[in-house]
């Protein structure tokens, strides 16, 4: 006997037929003798919905309010599913975030699990109770729904099997795993049985949308196993036939690349004869980061005349607007020219076998030459090299670097 979490993203609940397939799926793993608390989402389509409505009264509208309505869509599938389990002959309960609950800072929109309490949640599942608990959601410490960021329900989940010291957290989609990259683009994209941590952590923060990064964080920090599978194939978790997430210490072949990535939601801001003298990379990241704006590649120049130069930084294009604010009301940058671009995207291979292995980034280079793909700007990590091209070339990009690296399926 086990104990399970299993998770059910968006299209895993779309509809009654979907809720049915999962709520058979849970009763499957349940009958088997395993303990069972499961983390659904809202139905596909749905928090986008909600997010537009509150567009819609109000583009400056109080975070806190964006919460109470966005969390709202995980509140519908809990309740359906535990009804679902229900007629199955099984108990079940749902759980809003509250309830559990599941304490979050108070930073709205994009919260922090700080702590489940899950204690109750276990009792009952001592009991055979199984917990249906709304994902995406929690309290803070003064009582306010907050939302933990898009796609985070699989946090709720790792969160939630790390609470209750579960065997595993089995998060079910509408893919079958993790792939080499994303097969919604690539279909010769190849399915990983096994992807380390440090590597997952890596491809869901450069973009691979399969898993929150915060998720991989949590489950690196607290040692949980988390597997990726499909909701719409026969067999449950137990059968083992997703990717499994687990330490590197587990995997036995450690390729040089395993994954090719891709993140469009990303701008670029240059600022052009910035005076090269100390004090300014603070006078330009300070304000940023009080704004809570992450920049993340930055390439400054040597200064050609000894006097000024030229500085580049990325960030999420969703953060350009409020970071070009603050950089031309909030700094002291008088005379800097500052300018940005939006239609980029960055493109980055990841592997841990990169460690032990020279000339990786050279293959990258060639394949994008080859399809006369401009780098912009590069940056390389022990296991990671990634490259800033233009928006309109990245499905290209995926593709050649994803054959350049052999990774496409026999
Ligand atoms: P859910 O609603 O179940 O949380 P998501 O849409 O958040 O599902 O994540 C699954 C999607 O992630 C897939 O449909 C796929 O298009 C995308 N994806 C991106 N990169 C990868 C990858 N390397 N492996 C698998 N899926 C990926
Ligand atoms: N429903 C939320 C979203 O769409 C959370 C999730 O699906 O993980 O972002
Ligand atoms: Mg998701």
């Amino acid at each position: 006997m086990a104990r399970l979490v299993m998770k059910f993203g968006g299209t895993s609940v779309s509809g009654i037929k979907e809720i049915e397939n999962a709520a058979a799926k849970i009763a499957q793993e349940v009958k088997r003798g395993h303990e069972v608390a499961v983390v659904v989402s809202a139905m596909a389509g749905e928090t986008n919905k909600l997010i537009e409505y509150c567009r819609a009264v109000s583009p400056l509208h109080d975070a806190r309010e964006y919460d109470a309505v966005v969390a709202s869509g995980e509140n519908v599938t809990a309740g359906l599913v535990a009804m679902a389990l229900q007629k199955r002959g099984i108990q079940s309960r749902s759980w809003q975030g509250w309830q559990v609950p599941v304490i979050c800072n108070d930073a709205h929109g994009k919260a922090r699990i700080e702590e489940i309490r899950a204690g109750e949640i276990e009792k009952r599942m001592k009991e055979k109770e199984v917990a249906v608990v709304a994902g995406f959601q929690g309290m803070t410490p003064r009582d306010r729904i907050t939302t933990l960021g898009r796609g985070g329900s699989d946090t709720t989940a790792v969160a939630l099997a790390a609470a209750l010291r579960a065997d595993r957290c089995d998060i079910y989609t509408d893919v079958e795993g993790v792939f080499t990259t994303d097969p919604h683009i690539v279909p010769q994209a190849r399915k990983l049985g096994r992807i380390s941590y440090e590597e997952m952590l890596e491809m869901a923060s450069m973009g691979a949308k399969v898993l929150q990064t915060r998720s991989v964080e949590m489950a690196m920090k607290s040692r949980v196993p988390v597997q990726v599978l499909s909701s719409f194939v026969e067999e449950t978790g137990s059968d083992f036939p997703g990717t499994l997430v687990t330490g590197e210490e587990d995997i036995m072949e450690k390729e040089i690349v395993n994954g090719i990535t891709y993140s469009e939601d990303e701008a670029k801001v240059t600022l052009v004869k910035i005076p090269d003298i100390p004090g300014m990379a603070a006078k330009v990241f300070g304000p940023l980061a009080a704004a809570n704006i992450n920049v993340d590649m930055i390439v400054q120049n040597i200064s050609q005349d000894g006097k000024s130069t030229d500085m580049t930084f990325t960030l999420a294009a969703s953060d350009l607007p409020r970071a070009m604010e603050v950089l031309k009301s909030g700094s002291d940058l008088k005379g800097v020219e500052i300018r940005s671009q939006e239609n980029v995207a960055k493109i980055s291979a990841i592997g841990i076998g990169m460690r032990s292995h020279a000339g990786v980034a050279q293959t990258t280079f060639k394949a994008l030459a080859e399809k006369g793909i401009n780098i912009q700007i590069i940056s390389a990590s022990e296991i990671k090299i990634s490259v800033i091209v233009a928006a309109e070339y990245t499905e290209l990009a995926v593709r050649a670097l994803h054959a350049a690296y052999g990774l496409e399926k026999e």
